[in-house]
């Protein structure tokens, strides 16, 4: 690499893609590493657990991703610490790759809050093999249903969702399809319509991001949809066969889908850098790490703020924010100084499922808006119901 400097990016999320494609054409090499070959789409991640699309749908090659960009070197390996005065990377394998610019690109990780049961018997779905797993699950379940009716009254066709956030909402939807319209077309024996969908949230309202309305029609909906929304309670224990509330009030389920809350990604606890709420690492405005100019964190493993207020962990901001420190690492490199991160917050949205004419959707906009945003919501556009069209294919669940 001569005296090029070395920009390595550990993550190829959201947040580490948003780096490397903005230092294309910038004068360094860059390695982007990453424990798996492929970039996964989380948003779409429900789909493949409910069939609706292949998990290759959500998994873009990384190597694909920069093949025309030069200055890109791709590594797949797990990072396992970082030895910061040293300006080097530790890897699982035992080989160190050293740096002049890090930046920590890790997301999060599941985070039970201590459930009993929930680490060995939840499906939690932040990753591909996640979802290829729930998916397996549901359409195991049904065939063994199929087999053995009596398995119903045990619960193998119930299906508890824990948190009623957007991916919450999100599955319950899907799994409403799913069971109800087109499982039926091809299970001739089974009782299809015993299967359950009770969708459990400790707050008092489903998606709470969204405006008053919009959660009112979002509940109503997806009670219409046959999902049983179980407010203001929370999981106390899982386990095989059941889900034990905090009320005492136990749950026949098989299955325990966990939608319910993340927690910054391990290298955030190993590094021992100041932390913030859910682990995310403290950052400076530029998302520098506090005495470490040459360390910045992207996405949700940092705690990313805009105009001194904490970003919620999505996917623009991870994306907004590698751009960002893309930026600053070219201007360090022309003697230019840093500048504070700034979010465009283009707003949020949720699908409940789909609609006699597409795919029912709830739109939102952050809490954490700019002064940018500020203006757009003078003059708001009515944030409602968007129904897309055409309503897309359903075949993938063999
Ligand atoms: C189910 C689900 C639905 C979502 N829906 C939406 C949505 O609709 N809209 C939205 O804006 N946001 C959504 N989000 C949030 C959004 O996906 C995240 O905010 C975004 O992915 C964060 O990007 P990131 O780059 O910080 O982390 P990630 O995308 O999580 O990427 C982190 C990368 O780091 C790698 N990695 C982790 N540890 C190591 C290690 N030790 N060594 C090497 N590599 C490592 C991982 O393999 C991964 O590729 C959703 C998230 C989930 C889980």
């Amino acid at each position: 690499m001569g005296n090029t400097p070395h920009v390595a990016i550990v993550g190829a999320g959201f947040g580490g893609l948003g780096v490397a494609e903005q230092l294309d054409h910038v004068p360094v090499e860059v390695t982007l590493i990453d424990q798996h070959n492929y970039h996964t789409f989380q948003p779409l991640l429900y789909q493949v657990a409910t069939s609706l699309l292949n998990a290759e749908d959500v998994g873009a090659p990384v190597r694909s991703l920069f093949r025309h960009q030069d200055n890109v070197t791709f590594r797949m390996a797990t990072v396992t610490g970082v030895d910061m005065p040293g300006h080097k990377i530790q890897l699982k394998d035992g080989t160190q790759i050293s740096y002049d610019y890090l930046v920590l690109a890790g997301g999060t990780t599941v985070n039970y809050f201590n459930t009993p049961g929930a680490a060995e018997h939840a499906f939690p779905l932040y990753t591909l093999m996640n979802a290829v797993k729930l998916r397996n699950r549901i359409l195991e379940r049904f065939e063994a249903t199929d087999r053995d009716p009596a398995l119903i009254d045990d619960g193998a066709l119930n299906f508890v969702i824990v948190g009623a956030g957007p991916t919450g909402v999100e599955t319950a939807g899907a799994l409403s399809d799913l069971f109800y319209n087109l499982l039926p077309r091809d299970y001739h024996q089974l009782a299809t319509e015993k299967a359950r969908i009770i969708m459990v949230e400790m707050g008092k309202e489903v998606l709470a991001p969204f405006k008053d309305n919009l959660r009112a029609y979002a509940k109503e909906e997806l009670e219409r949809r046959r999902v049983e929304v179980r407010l203001g309670e929370a999981v106390a224990e899982v386990g095989s066969t059941f889900v034990r509330l905090k009320s005492g009030e136990e749950i026949k389920a098989h299955t325990l889908i966990w939608a319910a809350g993340v927690r910054a990604n391990p290298l955030a606890d190993m590094l021992g850098l100041p932390q913030g709420r859910g682990g995310r690492i403290k950052l400076n405005p530029d998302l520098s790490v506090p005495d470490h100019p040459e360390i910045f964190v992207v996405g949700d493993l940092g705690e990313v703020t805009s105009d001194g207020k904490v970003l919620p962990q999505l996917g623009s901001v991870a994306m907004q924010s590698g751009e960002h420190v893309g930026r600053q690492i070219a201007r360090r490199l022309h003697g230019e100084p840093g500048q504070p991160f700034r979010y465009w917050d283009k707003g949020f949205m949720a699908t409940i499922g789909p609609w006699p004419t597409g795919l029912l959707c709830l739109a939102g906009r952050s809490p954490g808006a700019t002064e940018r945003n500020a203006e757009q919501d003078r003059n708001p556009v009515e944030l409602g119901l968007v129904r897309f069209n055409p309503r897309p294919s359903r075949q993938n669940y063999y």
